[in-house]
């Protein structure tokens, strides 16, 4: 068996389930009734035969996945492996009753949402539930918020701003997601009339907007896709820890579970549905973005400049923004700057029409490496160390790279003195230009290095960002001079 080839496990850890959603087929399906759960023991030996095999992320999910009683010792076993773990509930209480164990454990806690009205929420969910499951986040969110996750469409849409401010009163994350069609050619009208108001609220305090998953819900049935990761990075397992192949969508086939994971991946099913051949033909209009998700990770294209930006201003907000009251953010202004990222990212000519193994094209010459993705020639030395970055997180010529760099020095320390009550002023002015410092430097990074047709005034970013890492400079000598009075 190839080492470290597997990164994710879907792990379906129940069929059963306390809601019955429109949209979603488990309670519907005969195929999904009546399966057996993994007893304790299995499940271990499952988790740790993948955990052997690469997988260092598991998706614990079903039906409801907080009905099967084994879940919290589940994920404390992976997490006991060094397995980062993830649970989304509908939060309707339930004799098992451990959400707050599993709150608690988990690395990340999701709680599905996706209206206050009692009516709507019995429409969409199929049980008139809403009043519980808002108690279940008044008892949550004390200890630990989870993320509600709120999947968006023109029956809720006008209650996003209501739902933001839920989220915010309870100092929990909300993540907005378009609703779409798992294998429809095209995103639809409703998923086309939905993304803009979504990416309206992108700055806003507390909301998670996924730019590149947007991009790649617009472009199903399109080309210059990236591909699936069913079975090559990631596996799906049954609640009795049977194979599903290709994936927990299409469901055509199954390894019954053996007890040994390597013999499993050894059958000839299992191959098939790995091969890369099976992955084009399957991919053209598939819009499961868990499969896909992954890839998003290893090429470096505009999927992956967008994801860089959308999760650096996430982590932006969760780490400093969210925490600072009353900052004034000049949301139009930002805006502006965001549809000029879009389009000069969208511009970018590397990418996927290329088949080759690398984060990106490349081919020596004999004045350097010459890449799809990159204005100039790379020097040997630097091509050597984009060769040693395991996934796109970890190469330096980007701009998520640079923005680091300055972020990491400067706003740890700036949002510890500003909790001690000093320069309360100075660094709320500094966190508040922290998303246009974000943007502007997003937007000049690669207008300078990479082969981008839209670019944006490259002096005009640079004296901004220069002005703005001035104003960080002065502020860390007048922070250190008063620390060391
Ligand atoms: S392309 Fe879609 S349907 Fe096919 S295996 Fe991947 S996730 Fe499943």
């Amino acid at each position: 068996m190839e080492e470290k080839k597997y990164y994710c496990m879907r792990y379906y850890v129940t069929y059963r389930c306390n809601s019955r959603c429109q949209y979603c087929n488990v309670w519907q399906d005969s195929r999904f009734r009546e399966r057996r759960e993994l007893e304790l023991e299995e499940a271990r030996s499952l988790i740790a035969q993948c955990y052997q095999i690469g997988v260092r992320y598991i998706d614990f999910t079903g039906g409801e996945p907080t009905l099967n009683r084994n879940l919290a010792e589940m994920i404390g076993y992976a997490k006991s492996l060094g397995i980062k773990t993830e649970v989304t509930t509908n939060g309707i209480p339930h004799s098992t009753g451990n959400l707050q164990e599993i709150a608690a454990c988990a690395d990340k806690f999701n709680l599905s949402l996706d209206t206050l009205n009692p009516d709507k929420y019995c429409r969409i969910r199929g049980v008139d539930c809403l009043d519980k499951v808002l108690e279940t986040m008044e008892e949550l969110a004390p200890v630990r918020p989870p993320k509600i996750m709120m999947v968006i469409s023109r029956e809720n849409v006008s209650e996003l701003e209501q739902m933001i401010c839920f989220a915010r009163r309870h100092h929990a994350e909300i993540y907005l997601n378009p609703v779409f069609s798992y294998f429809d050619t095209a995103c639809g009208r409703e998923c086309g009339t939905v993304i803009p108001q979504i990416i309206s609220k992108i700055f806003e305090p507390y909301t998670v907007v996924m730019l590149h998953f947007m991009e790649f819900l617009k472009n199903t049935g399109a080309g210059n896709r990236p591909p699936c990761s069913a079975n090559s990075r990631t596996l799906t397992f049954a609640p009795d820890g049977g194979l599903i192949l290709p994936c927990y969508h299409a469901a055509k086939e199954t390894v019954p579970w053996s007890g040994n994971l390597a013999n499993m991946l050894e059958t000839d099913v299992f191959k098939r549905y790995a091969y890369a051949d099976f992955q084009r033909e399957c991919s053209g209009t598939c819009g499961v973005i868990p499969y896909f998700g992954i890839s998003f990770n290893y090429r470096l294209d505009a999927y992956f400049l967008l994801q860089s930006y959308s999760e650096k201003l996430n982590h932006l907000k969760r780490d400093y923004l969210n925490r600072l009251p009353g900052l004034e953010i000049d949301g139009a202004a930002l805006q502006h700057h965001l549809s000029e990222l879009l389009s000069i990212i969208r511009s970018l000519e590397g990418g996927r029409e290329h088949e080759f193994t690398g984060l990106y094209w490349a081919e020596e010459t004999a004045k350097g490496y010459s890449t799809d993705v990159y204005r100039e020639l790379l020097t040997k030395e630097q091509y050597r160390q984009e060769q040693e970055a395991e996934d796109c997180w970890g190469l330096k010529l980007v701009p998520h790279y640079e923005f680091d760099k300055i972020v990491n020095r400067f706003y740890p320390k700036a949002y510890a003195v500003y909790q001690t009550g000093a320069y309360r002023e100075e660094i709320s002015g500094i966190f508040q230009d922290a998303m246009e410092f974000q943007l502007r430097l997003w937007k000049a990074y690669i207008s300078k290095h990479m082969k981008v047709a839209v670019v944006c005034s490259y002096e005009e970013e640079r004296n901004w960002l220069e002005r703005y890492v001035d104003r960080l400079l002065r502020w860390e000598q007048g922070n250190l001079r008063y620390a060391s009075c």
